[in-house]
């Protein structure tokens, strides 16, 4: 053959080989552009593993109409300028590959409006060329469907993997980005079912929760831990969270490394973590550990790699050396001090001195908390009952999916911990949990440790300028004076704060249109009749007592009674929210949640030495 230039076309599929391997390489690296766009909420949708079709769409910036054409072009890019700006980058993208890779080997389909264009665009490109565009009218971000990946390079098509492991690799990704991103809102669809979800409430803790299940989260330890810059040192930080020994894996691949929030391969990094195991886990096992590390930019060197999943550390050494002794920390602490924090009236400060925790040399620590973890996988728990006339909520159906492939754990530790964790060992006359902890049992009053949960949520909730989830209701009205509607007007902001929806409904009638879905299961007129009552006797009720009073029995008609048969899972999740309650240990009206009896004070009972 002669020698002859590539056409543009070939030059693209052959490079779009390095960046776009398989579906899930694509569902990244638009996942990674709406990031880089400042987009609050990703919606990912995926047909046959994302062969047939992946749509990813954000409400992110948007393309420029003047740019569309641009953004498919080969190295076009708004992230980077020269190569100086490689040392300071702040987005995931800089190569400016990824469209024109994937639109040379599919068939895709933009639909786009810039924050600052009146009107959007719709851009067809099948197998690199433009075959349709026009005006449309779209919401400000960007729609990217992606269609029969790899139709025009038949050799990549064979390569690609069982449907049901394509489909396990995005759903893989796409829990690790929403653990690295906690204030996004996650939405991943396969074939029509929602698989994934998460609210973008910033709680890491909610996100570990749903892709490990309850009972592995309750395995996690949190790692925090920051290096200061020193001599030629860089800062580094890494936080996120680790198993606790008990937890443990066959291979490195569920130690989960972003650094600066990209998700990076390393394997000396996943070293460093499995190593600071050493003594304390088996041997050939291995950690589950999501983990950030943050680190200046200018010490990472992101252009390594086409799908930029390698990085370069000017400093490795250093990086290393924090990764390590972060996680050892945390799995230090976990075996030498695994103690309620001090300061707590409950437990009285003579209790408090004869708490003599066990270390893990010593017996009685296997004895008594060899197996605080239990095993098996929870999913979300799910109080709701049907409420005739009530909408009934949608919730992520976890169901049958198979997470043995799932990254696990991960993210920031946003309260730290104030109980130990503890293990739910059962219910005593329908009204007290018996747990057990590293430092003996509890005894816990499920009413005022969910009331107190409840309470302290939902407050941070509203504090955080969001409102809690509501259900709306198709009809409730109750009957009120005039004086009792006027009252209640005045507190309008506060009932929308807590999920309220009050109207005027006729002289003498409020309608509520929406409550808090707490209180799913309460008979809401003896609700109003009471909230009536309390702005009754006090009509002129500053806001902020009204919150308070409105708040409480919220959290009172929405947490379990005294007497409630509960499920383990039930009393598993009420007692992981105490444990990051900031005051676990007395509900909001002033009663004790838990009583704690010291595994020495057993002993003593028993005269066991
Ligand atoms: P890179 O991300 O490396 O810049 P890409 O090929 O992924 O390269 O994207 C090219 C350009 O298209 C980006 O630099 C960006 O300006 C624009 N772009 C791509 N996706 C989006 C999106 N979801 N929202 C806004 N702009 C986007
Ligand atoms: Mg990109």
């Amino acid at each position: 053959m002669a020698i002859q230039l590539l056409t543009e076309t070939v030059i693209a599929q052959i490079a779009a080989g390095e960046v776009v391997e398989r579906p899930a390489s694509v569902v990244k690296e638009l996942i990674e552009n709406a990031l880089d766009a400042g987009a609050g909420s990703i919606h990912v949708s995926i047909q046959n593993g994302g062969q047939r079709l992946i749509r990813v769409s954000d409400d992110g910036s948007g393309i420029l109409t003047a740019e569309v054409e641009l953004a498919f072009a080969r190295h076009a890019t708004s992230k980077l300028r020269n190569t100086d700006d490689l040392t300071r980058l702040a987005t995931l993208g800089f190569r400016g590959e990824a469209l024109s890779s994937i639109a040379s080997v599919s068939q895709v389909t933009l639909v786009t409006r810039h924050r600052d264009d009146s009107i959007g665009i719709q851009l067809r490109i099948e197998g690199g060329t433009v075959t349709r565009r026009q005006s449309v009218g779209a919401p400000a971000g960007t729609v990217i469907t992606v269609e029969n990946l790899f139709y025009n390079t038949p050799a990549r098509l064979k390569f690609l993997k069982k449907e049901t492991t394509e489909k396990r690799y995005i759903t893989s990704l796409i829990t690790r980005y929403a653990m690295a991103y906690p204030h996004i809102r996650f939405l991943l669809e396969q074939d029509g079912r929602e698989i994934f979800r998460t609210s973008g409430s910033g709680q890491l803790a909610d996100v570990i929760v749903k892709t490990l299940g309850l009972e592995h989260f309750r395995q996690m330890l949190e790692v925090d831990a920051q290096d200061s810059a020193r001599d030629d040192r860089p800062e580094v930080r890494v936080y996120g969270y680790t198993s606790a020994p008990e937890y443990h894996r066959a291979d490195r691949t569920h130690i989960t490394l972003f650094v600066n929030g990209r998700w990076i391969q390393d394997s000396s990094l996943s070293f460093a973590v499995a190593q600071a195991y050493q003594n304390v886990m088996q041997d050939g096992r291995y950690p589950v550990s999501i983990l950030m590390i943050q680190l200046p930019a200018h010490e990472v060197d992101v252009n390594v790699h086409p799908t930029k999943a390698e990085v370069r550390f000017r400093d490795s050494h250093a990086v290393f050396a924090t990764v390590q002794r972060a996680v050892r920390q945390a799995v230090l602490e976990l075996i030498n001090a695994p103690e309620v924090s001090s300061g707590y009236s409950v437990i009285s400060p003579d209790a408090r001195e004869r708490f003599n925790f066990p270390s893990s040399s010593d017996s009685r620590f296997s004895g008594f908390g060899s197996n605080w973890y239990s095993g098996q996988d929870q999913l979300e728990m799910d109080l709701s009952l049907d409420n005739p006339g009530q909408v009934a909520l949608r919730r992520a159906n976890n169901d049958d999916t198979d997470w043995s492939d799932i990254p696990e754990g991960m993210g920031a530790p946003d309260k730290p911990r104030t109980l130990p964790v503890l293990r739910v060992v059962g219910q005593i006359g329908a009204t007290y949990i018996i747990a057990e902890g590293p430092a003996g049992m509890y005894l816990i009053d499920q009413n005022a440790a969910h009331e107190r949960v409840i309470y302290e949520e939902v407050e941070d909730i509203i504090v955080g300028g969001k409102t809690p989830e509501y259900l709306t209701l198709e009809q409730f009205t109750f009957d009120v004076s005039s004086a009792d509607s006027r009252a209640l007007e005045l507190q309008s902001e506060v009932f929308q704060a807590l999920g309220f929806l009050l109207e005027v409904f006729g002289p003498n009638t409020m309608s509520v249109r929406r409550v808090p879905a707490l209180l799913r299961q309460v008979e809401l007129s003896d609700f109003f009749r009471e909230i009536v009552k309390l702005l009754r006797d006090d009509p002129q009720m500053g806001e902020d007592v009204f919150r308070d009073a409105l708040l409480l029995r919220v959290a009172r008609g929405g947490s379990v009674r005294a007497g409630q048969v509960l499920k383990t899972e039930q009393m598993q999740d009420i007692v992981r929210r105490l444990e990051r309650s900031r005051t676990p240990l007395s509900c909001p009206e002033g009663r004790s949640t838990l009583i704690h009896i010291s595994g020495d004070q057993l002993a003593r009972e028993f005269r066991r030495g």
